[in-house]
């Protein structure tokens, strides 16, 4: 069994009290890799070793192009060395190695995007109305920024936000989840074969109350970056608030599929399963509302039942797989819950939602996919997340309907919609109460495209254009060209 300490300081650390967490591989549902259980005083070497290698090290002394330039060092080894990563994050979390493979031979081209970015970035003169003085905005590091990471995608979500939180200057701490914690301890290994100071990139790991919170409240750390569910979200926000520090809250989501009799069908029909039971619907933009104009209904769930009906599972690390299994036990026992709770409400499954035993894994933690119709507004799986591979499906008369039945939502994280009018696809997009629209497209992400929630998905945006920006704090600075007045001249007389 592997066990992986904390990564602090460019060196490895065991906990502060000695304890472990256990990682169960969802395929197997045994115990493959043990992490350290990280406490108050873990969180504090881990942030002391930030704030060191930001004040003293090396790294406070290297200008943006040079922190650039590590970047692109980081890119240009995990262009090379992405494949000693694959095995860690599907032992974790069980991903197909059919999604994880392209996932992670892209890695390097966020890092490579963000060290671009970072390459723009200079002071802005401004504008300003007062006679005699320039006024510049200077872009500026926090300094210690604590990243907090959840089990669906840790690599690639890391990489949003260590990538922008170096090139800007920063130090990181990050923290992965406590299911999924190996490939960003991997990859902390990697990094150890860079350049990059130490201190400038630590992770420790365990469970969020008991070293994530520590790690955010410390006294020197200066901006928290946050991915996970809305329930944590509203912890880490509320904990950053006692130091008065800025938070950015990618959260989660229940995002709805609005489809149009006037669509193309088999487009959209590729895009809704892709959206909800590509990687088991354990994606932040699963779209796990299907809202269908009526005259579409049953042929629209009798084609995503054609599509779903003869996925095989099967082990994540063979090609060949359609169903791997849910990441973690927790996650299996929330999904099979709600999809109880969902029958009890009289919603009707009309295909799915049986645990499944395939033969090479037969005590692995799978799930069919399910597709529920009978769905009402009011009932808990049109409105809380699952984080699963559940379809709820429900019927608009028209496009109003449709719309109101799509923003009745706590979340407003993505959305799509399927038509062929795109007069009727822009009145639509202006509508809808979410951070991003896809229309006749769905689930793409990209280093330009900003990310990020309306409502209860959260607040902030990771990526984009100021995706470089979001970690750096504005200086003022006003320049006189003239001499001052006196500002209490002598009177005459
Ligand atoms: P989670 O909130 O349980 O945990 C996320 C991370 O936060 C973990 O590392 C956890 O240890 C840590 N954490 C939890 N409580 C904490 C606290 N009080 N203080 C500090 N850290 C704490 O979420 P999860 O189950 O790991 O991830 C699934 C959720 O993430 C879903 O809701 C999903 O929609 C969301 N998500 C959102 C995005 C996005 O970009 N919006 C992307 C991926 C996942």
């Amino acid at each position: 069994m592997n066990t992986y300490e904390h990564f602090i300081d460019g060196d490895w650390s065991a906990p502060d009290a000695g304890a472990y967490l256990e990682s169960i591989d969802p395929a197997s549902g045994e115990t493959w890799a043990r992490f350290a259980r990280g406490n108050v005083r873990d969180a504090d070497a881990a942030v002391n070793a930030a704030h060191r290698a930001f004040n003293e090290g090396p790294w406070s002394t290297y200008s943006m192009r040079q922190r650039c330039d590590c970047l692109v060092e980081i890119a240009d080894l995990l262009e090379r060395r992405w494949p000693e990563l694959v095995e860690a994050e599907i032992r974790d979390n069980g991903k197909r190695i059919s999604e994880i493979n392209p996932q992670f031979g892209g890695l390097h081209s966020w890092y490579r995007y963000f060290a671009q970015q970072g390459r723009e970035i200079e002071p802005r003169r401004l504008s300003n109305q007062t006679p005699g003085v320039t006024n510049d905005a200077h872009y500026l590091p926090y300094g210690v920024v604590v990243a907090i990471t959840p089990w669906n995608s840790p690599l690639m979500i890391a990489a949003w936000k260590i990538g922008p939180a170096l090139a800007a200057g920063n130090t990181v701490v990050i923290k992965p989840s406590e299911f999924a914690s190996a490939s960003t301890l991997e990859f902390a290994r990697l990094l150890a074969e860079t350049s990059l100071p130490p201190g400038v990139v630590n992770v420790v790991t365990g469970f969020g109350h008991e070293v994530g919170e520590p790690l955010v409240t410390h006294q020197l750390t200066r901006k928290v970056s946050f991915t996970g569910s809305d329930f944590g979200g509203r912890k880490v926000a509320e904990a950053a608030a006692r130091n008065v520090i800025p938070v950015t809250l990618e959260l989660g989501g229940k995002s709805p599929q609005l489809l149009f009799a006037d669509a193309d069908l088999e487009s959209a029909i590729n895009g809704i399963v892709s959206g909800i039971f590509l990687s088991n619907g354990q994606t932040c933009v699963a779209g796990s509302r299907l809202i269908v104009e009526s005259s579409l209904h049953d042929e629209v769930v009798g084609r995503l039942i054609e599509r779903v009906i003869r996925l095989q599972a099967g082990d994540p690390l063979n090609p060949g797989t359609e169903i791997a299994p849910l990441a973690n036990r927790a996650q299996l026992d929330k999904v099979m819950s709600m999809i109880a709770t969902a029958r009890a409400e009289n919603a009707t499954c009309v295909f799915g939602g049986e645990r499944l035993y395939p033969e090479e894994r037969p005590n692995g933690f799978y799930l069919q996919p399910a597709i529920f119709t009978d769905v009402t507004p009011r009932m808990t799986l049109w409105r809380e997340e699952v984080f699963g591979p559940v379809l709820a499906v429900i019927r608009a008369a028209d496009e109003d309907e449709a719309v109101t039945l799509a923003n009745d939502s706590k979340y407003g994280l993505a959305a799509g919609v399927w038509t062929s009018d795109a007069e009727r696809a822009r009145r639509i997009a202006a509508q809808l109460e979410v951070g991003t629209v896809y229309i006749n497209h769905y689930r793409s992400v990209d280093p330009g495209s900003p990310i990020g929630g309306f409502k209860a998905s959260g607040y902030g945006r990771e990526l984009g254009p100021d995706a470089v920006r979001d970690f750096m704090q504005i200086k003022s600075v006003w320049f006189g060209t003239a001499p001052c007045a006196n500002p209490f001249p002598p009177q005459s007389g």
